[in-house]
């Protein structure tokens, strides 16, 4: 009788859910299933605050839950900028929804737990960043993915990718993450999705940021203190942590490679304001269940380490402000070194057996045969570029959709009231790249070079004034200065500088030509040189006239000059 009993109680536990969260199965929420849910849990616990923070693309709002608040949203917001604060983000991909049964689960034990708050940091969750992804459900979308059963699509309700969207910002839902990310200014950041690419053993890797970008404070806590506390602490959970797995060739034989997070993406972005950041990447072939598991405790374990490290991220943080606002040179256009270093990795065995129906070698990783070996680690950054840090960046008043964006990230600039004249340094745009296709809804420039040229320049108001040394200057430099990976120029904000806007007709300006060519003798002489030299040019009276024109008087002195400039430390 007694085993039957115990059977039945565990037939009982397992129907109605006792001892096992709902969250821990093959299921994740659907956006209004999970803001109807929080709705209920902060009603019935004060302790968990449940803000709408701004619109999303979709129409819907982006939810913050902030656990260890102030039970006031201004309170609550302050001490979250005060003291130290874990902002967690949530499908920002809505096909990887494991950060959001992870917060569920980490929020429903603290409160069975009896909500201690001994030194825990403000704990901020963005239950669902994608809401337009959120509401487009299937069970395909993820092609690769093991569970949940349903889940959301990867763009969001205008087919963008937000985790390229954080310097652009073209939907909304950016301007609210921007709302969201300074009112916390958050000591640590993490941005949780669900790899795709090699197979291999661990369940969950991590992107932390490229070392060569961090202040040296924060290099020397996430490097030499973060990541080996929580590995070991994680290992005694049966958890390998590993870095993410970025293939240097087809298979993780020939090397993993460090991630280049640029500002374009959540974590890149964050690091920009010394957020320390990370991206969770569980992998795609582990069961949705585990998959939660790891997240839940990766950062469960990142919350227990912050309990303990306040003091000291909050030091190194502070320190990484000044760091920032003392540095001479900004570095940028950062490359993979060859150099390497060698990493233990578990990985699976890989073969190339032909495939029945393709009749090609096909890539196949044999889960029976597990391995661990030293592989290839490329875990350096070398900067190509950089530039001597200016005192003063100066922005065209007209440039509204420019100064918008850097209002929304807490940068301060002074607003010019009256005419004045000022010596600046322009950028005139020399070479620049534009792909066929568009990516993310622009044409994005590379392989960008300008050339510096001293000009007097008219300040008119409505202009802005922006002095370097502040703690957003690293967010400053990204994207003013043109030539930076994720400039403001590359993602195509000042495209209608790259036109003339004025011609003139062959028959009157041909009329004109001895007149310019006589009051400019070494005009003249490239013009007899280039005639002489030039097959085409000789031939064609057009390109004789636009040469001409192009170094007279008529031509327009602002065509592929920007309308941001920058004015040099004179000291
Ligand atoms: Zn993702």
């Amino acid at each position: 009788m007694k085993i039957s009993a115990c059977a039945f109680l565990i037939l009982f536990c397992f129907q109605f859910g006792y001892g096992q969260s709902k969250w821990e199965g093959n299921t994740s929420p659907n956006y209004e299933e999970l803001i109807a849910h929080l709705k209920a849990v902060s009603k019935e616990n004060p302790e968990v605050e449940l803000y709408e923070m701004g619109p999303s693309d979709y129409g819907l709002p982006i939810y913050l839950c902030v656990i260890n608040g102030e039970r006031d949203s201004l309170k609550t917001f302050d001490k979250a900028k005060k003291e130290t604060t874990i902002l967690i983000n949530n499908a920002i991909h809505p096909g990887e929804p494991d950060g959001i049964n992870a917060c569920l689960i980490w929020l429903e034990r603290w409160i069975k737990n009896g909500k201690q708050t001994d030194n825990l940091p403000v704990i901020a969750f963005i239950p669902a960043y994608n809401v337009g992804g959120m509401m487009n459900r299937s069970s395909t979308s993820r092609a690769n993915q093991n569970g949940p059963e349903e889940y959301g699509f990867r763009g969001n309700s205008r087919n963008l990718d937000l985790n390229r969207d954080f310097i652009k910002m073209d939907s909304e839902n950016a301007f609210t993450f921007c709302k969201i990310f300074h009112a916390l200014n958050p000591d640590i950041f993490v941005d949780n999705h669900v790899s795709n690419g090699a197979d291999y053993q661990y369940v969950l890797t991590y992107i932390s940021q490229m070392k060569e970008r961090m202040a040296p404070s924060l290099r020397k806590l996430v490097y030499g203190n973060l990541l080996p506390s929580i590995t070991k602490e994680l290992r005694t959970k049966k958890l390998d942590l590993f870095p993410y797995v970025e293939l240097k060739g087809e298979t993780p034989n020939e090397g993993i490679a460090a991630f280049n997070d640029l500002p374009r993406y959540a974590m890149g972005y964050a690091s920009l304001f010394n957020s320390i950041s990370f991206t969770v990447e569980t992998h795609m072939l582990k069961p949705f269940p585990d998959r939660v598991k790891a997240t839940y405790e990766f950062m469960d374990e990142l919350i227990n380490w912050t309990k303990i490290n306040r003091k000291v991220i909050e030091l190194s943080r502070r320190k990484a402000d000044l760091w920032v606002q003392d540095q001479k040179l900004f570095r940028f256009n950062y490359q993979l070194s060859e150099e390497k270093d060698s990493i233990n990795f578990k990985g699976f065995e890989h073969a190339f057996p032909e495939h029945e129906i393709t009749g090609l070698k096909r890539l196949f990783y044999d889960r029976t045969k597990p391995y661990e070996r030293m592989i290839p680690h490329f875990n350096k950054y070398v900067n190509r570029d950089s530039i001597l840090i200016p005192q003063f960046y100066v922005v065209g008043g007209q440039e509204k959709e420019v100064i918008n964006r850097l209002k929304v990230n807490n940068v301060f600039f002074k607003t010019i009231q009256t005419d004045s004249t000022i010596l600046v340094t322009a950028f005139f745009a020399k070479n620049y790249k534009s792909p066929e296709k568009p990516y993310e809804g622009h044409f994005k420039h590379s392989e960008l070079s300008f050339e510096l040229k001293e000009i007097s320049y008219s300040l008119k108001p409505g202009d802005i004034l922006i002095p370097t040394k502040q703690k957003s200057a690293n967010f400053i430099h990204s994207v003013i200065q043109p030539s930076a990976e994720d400039s403001y120029f590359s993602w195509n904000f000042f495209d209608s500088y790259l036109q003339e806007k004025e011609y003139f007709s062959n028959y009157v300006f041909v009329d004109k030509i001895a007149e310019i060519l006589e009051s400019n003798p070494q005009l003249k002489n490239e013009y007899i040189e280039r005639k002489k030299n030039d097959e085409s040019f000789r031939n064609s009276e057009w390109e004789q006239l636009y040469f001409i024109y192009s170094k007279s008087k008529y031509f327009e002195p602002s065509f592929m000059r920007l309308p941001i400039f920058q004015v040099l430390n004179r000291k």
